[in-house]
């Protein structure tokens, strides 16, 4: 017989969010602004830097561009893991009830568990904790097998290569392409990269299991550490919400959780859709307009007006992939071919500092990136450019 808590509901002023991150932090930002108090309740207390995670782990960043303290963003934060979810108030797992006049659920996803057999023996690259782990694992390997090749495996691989030339890197992707979730320029555009960094790229190419030593496929076993990268899922079901298959809460058009009323949810937990209804893919950019626009509409839930239908769409890609080297698409702006690939990290800085103006004001520059800071003064890149002798016996 499960026990009933007996916790004494807490009354939270205002708005409560459910994690720190990309979508928790903006929706913050949008409450703050209307003069609302706002507060934050995330597990670990830090705002991981999830797009920088592939450089911390892979060893072209530094340990500081892993995470902050989400209390730099916001006044009022809890550190405790939320449970389970009603409307207008979360449960932690130590039993403390959280109620609020609205909620917005934006716990992030995690690393998917698919029925590999040997799954248990893959790593996983979803948390500043997960890079941390791994920067270490990586720095003493002397191979590396990634499998998936979506932003996640392409940025690590990338990474790798450029930091430990002397590591062999496999890159493995079930598809025919690299970044499937993106135009096929860019997934072009990283195989050029990664197989000049003498990364070993297998496409259309699945693993069969996964053991202490390697990965296994058809080809035989490819040895090294296994990083599992080919898929995030998300909390709405363990939190009692409306949800899809992988996870991703149910939302009416103003981003409220489907037959709730005072709770919403943005970012990778919840299945955002364009206009038109087509899922959109977990992404940095949606997080950061979802979250913005779930806070706006909890203060208009707050003032007593009626919560606005939300216009979502993927407006391009950014990616780095270390050695000053990247990837991008923006309209109809395609920056993926050799010579022009240098200027996608440089936006990726840009976005990453305009996010921190945007939660933290100008004071959180001092969280800016290691990369973001040795471009104040802006040095030229040097030559060659990430070319790096990475080999495989
Ligand atoms: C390695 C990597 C690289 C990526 N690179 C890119 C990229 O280049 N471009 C791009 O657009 N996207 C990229 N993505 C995807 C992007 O990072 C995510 O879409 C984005 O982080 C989603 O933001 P979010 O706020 O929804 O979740 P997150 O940023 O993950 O934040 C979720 C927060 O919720 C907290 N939390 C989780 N569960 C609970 C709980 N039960 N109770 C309390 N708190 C909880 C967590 O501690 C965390 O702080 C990448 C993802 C990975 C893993």
């Amino acid at each position: 017989m499960t026990k009933k808590n007996t916790a004494k509901p807490q009354q939270v002023d205002g708005v409560l969010i459910i994690g720190g991150g990309y979508a928790g932090l903006h929706a913050a930002a949008a409450v703050q602004h209307a003069g609302i108090p706002v507060t934050v309740v995330d597990r670990t207390g830090r705002h991981d830097y999830v797009t920088r995670l592939a450089a911390v782990a892979g060893g072209t960043g530094t340990l500081d561009d892993a995470s902050s303290p989400v209390r730099s963003f916001v006044d009022r934060v809890i550190e405790g893991t939320v449970a389970k979810v009603q409307d207008g108030s979360a449960t932690l797992e130590d039993g403390r009830i959280l109620q609020a006049e609205a909620v917005i659920v934006t716990a992030g996803s995690s690393s998917s568990r698919p029925p590999i057999e040997g799954i248990g023996n893959a790593h996983a690259l979803r948390s500043a904790e997960d890079a941390i782990k791994l920067r270490s694992l990586i720095a003493g390997a002397n191979s590396l097998v990634i499998i998936g090749g979506g932003a996640t495996g392409v940025q690590l691989a990338g990474a790798v290569a450029i930091a430990h030339p002397s590591i062999c890197v496999h890159l493995i992707e079930g598809s025919a392409r690299l970044l499937g979730a993106m135009p096929p320029e860019l997934g072009a555009g990283a195989q050029r990269i990664l197989t000049g960094r003498n990364v070993n790229v297998y496409l259309g190419s699945n693993v069969d299991e996964i053991t202490e030593s390697g990965a296994v496929r058809k080809g035989g076993l490819l040895e090294g550490i296994v990083v599992w990268a080919g898929g995030s899922e998300a909390l709405g079901q363990q939190f009692g919400l409306p949800a899809a298959e992988n996870g991703r809460i149910l939302l009416d058009p103003t981003l409220r959780v489907e037959g709730y009323k005072r709770t919403f949810a943005a970012g990778d937990t919840a299945l955002h859709r364009r206009i038109d209804g087509e899922p959109l893919p977990m992404s940095a950019q949606i997080a950061v307009r979802a979250g913005a626009a779930a806070g706006q509409n909890a203060v208009r839930l707050l003032k007593g007006e009626e919560p606005e239908s939300v216009d979502l769409r993927q407006l391009g890609w950014v990616l780095d992939l270390g050695g000053r080297r990247g990837l991008a698409q923006v309209g109809s702006l395609n920056l993926s071919q050799g010579g022009v690939d240098l200027i996608p990290p440089l936006l990726h800085e840009v976005i990453d500092l305009m996010g921190l103006i945007e939660t933290g004001g100008f004071t959180a520059l001092r969280f800016a990136s290691s990369s973001a800071k040795s471009l104040i003064p802006f040095r030229l890149p040097e030559w060659p450019f990430g070319q790096t002798a990475t080999r495989c016996s």
